[in-house]
């Protein structure tokens, strides 16, 4: 089951579970569009990998199934990786 990191590594901005503006590498690396699509350019930064959209989880799953919420961030950023 995916982890459903609550923000981007990049920048730490909120990624909650129902944004459709979380990407995703398949260790779930997490980072928003505007950071993977930015100066990521499609590249998890970690692992080489693609990034994609995180899939959304329906709200009524959540109750039973909550999102992480260690956040995981890097302050140094993620340029040049
Ligand atoms: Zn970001
Ligand atoms: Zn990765």
């Amino acid at each position: 089951m995916l982890e459903l990191r609550p923000g981007c590594e990049c920048c730490d901005v909120d990624l909650p579970p129902d944004s459709p503006d979380a990407r995703i590498c398949s260790f779930e690396c997490t980072f928003c569009v505007k950071c993977a699509e930015g100066v990521l350019a499609g590249r998890c930064p970690n692992c080489g990998g693609e990034l994609v959209a995180r899939p959304r989880r329906p709200a009524e799953k959540l109750a039973k199934n909550p999102p992480s919420t260690k956040r995981v961030f890097k302050p140094t950023g993620c340029a040049a990786a």
